[in-house]
């Protein structure tokens, strides 16, 4: 049983939570930048890589400790919670010292459960919240693996990210969604908040508003989504960013189905269902008293109380009937096959004087 204790951002912070900020922290300059135009616009906190995970190398990794310092200035003065991307032991080291307030694991690192137990045995003992992204690959297991691992090591304020899964060849999605997997994950442990990455399952500026859409009517808790001051000479991920101001389109244009209006609306339909099946039941108890006074007559008069030729006329009936109320002819024959059998049972409790 893992213990789950809420993360302030998803207990105090207006829905849903939106995580916003550069892939990566280039200068102080961009840093601050960016994060003032977010913080003032409401975002939730503020994300910034700090160490890169490149797929090759010679790409930019990351400007390193020296950044922290940025995010803690963005924290101090403009009283944001900021999070960056932890992958071995000192990072966490580095980031704990520095006051950074969230932690997320990425989805290179959930892939490996060794690097996952690092972290964790370096969180033990500390309680900062963390998020951990999906591992690369579709496999619920090593997630909520990962969650274990953190948990085990008293790490309670856990939070997830679906980023989407990777796949080889041509693809609309840089990682696919398969929303499946986050959704059995939120069935699975419903006390642990869900984020949505957009940016890393589009790849794509293009996708972002349609994706946004699509986490929120699936009920996640929030968004975490890249942003930039300069998205096309951004040092990483540079197809996939947007500026402030896009971002707070996407955000403005949400759609926010409550799920409760949609529980509410089944809750009038299913009222009017009980009704209906109140007067069903009426009728057929009613149909029974007819049939009991029938019973009556056909001992009087010595008549057996199968007839035949009645059977067939009450069935032919019904099957004409069910297709006048495009209803399907076999499954109302063994409705109505069950309610003449029933009167039948009633006559013949009648016809051999059976009273209890
Ligand atoms: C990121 O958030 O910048 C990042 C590297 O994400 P992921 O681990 O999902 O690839
Ligand atoms: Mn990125």
């Amino acid at each position: 049983m893992m213990k789950i204790n809420t993360i302030d951002i998803f207990e105090n912070s207006r829905k849903p939570v939106v995580g916003a900020g550069p892939c990566s922290a280039e200068s102080e300059e961009q840093v601050m930048s960016i994060a003032r135009s977010l913080a003032s616009r409401g975002v939730t906190f503020f994300r910034a890589g700090i160490w890169k995970p490149r797929t090759k190398p010679g790409c930019f990794e990351g400007v390193g400790a020296k950044g922290l310092a940025w995010l803690k200035r963005v924290h101090d003065e403009l009283s944001i919670p900021v999070a960056t991307e932890v992958a071995t032991p000192q990072h966490v080291e580095q980031c704990l010292s520095a006051g950074i307030d969230i932690l997320w694991i990425g989805a290179r690192t959930t892939t490996n459960p060794f690097a996952v137990q690092e972290l964790a045995d370096a969180l033990r003992g500390v309680d900062v919240p963390v998020l951990v992204k999906n591992p690369v690959n579709p496999d619920l297991e090593l997630w909520i693996g990962a969650l274990e691992r953190l948990s085990n090591a008293g790490v309670t304020r856990m939070g997830v990210i679906h980023r989407g899964f990777s796949s080889y060849g041509e693809k609309i999605f840089r990682n696919s969604p398969q929303w499946q997997l986050p959704l059995e994950l939120k069935r699975r442990l419903p006390l642990v908040p869900i984020l949505c990455d957009p940016s890393h399952i589009a790849g794509k500026r293009e996708l972002l508003s349609m994706l946004a859409q699509e986490a929120m009517d699936l009920n996640f808790d929030g968004l975490m989504i890249e942003a930039h001051n300069c998205p096309e000479c951004a040092l990483s991920d540079n197809r996939q960013q947007i500026v402030p101001d896009e971002l707070f389109m996407i955000l403005d244009r949400l759609v926010h189905r409550s799920s409760n209006s949609g529980a509410n609306e089944i809750a009038r339909y299913r009222g009017l269902i009980d009704e209906i099946d109140d007067k069903i039941m009426h009728l057929i108890s009613k149909r029974m008293q007819i049939a009991r006074e029938i019973g009556e007559i056909k001992k009087e008069k010595g008549l057996t109380v199968f007839q035949p030729g009645r059977y067939k006329q009450v069935m032919e009936r019904f099957a004409a009937d069910s297709s006048v109320h495009r209803l399907d002819v076999e499954a109302m024959k063994d409705i109505f096959e069950a309610i003449h059998s029933e009167s039948i049972r009633q006559q013949l409790r009648i016809v051999n004087d059976i009273t209890d």
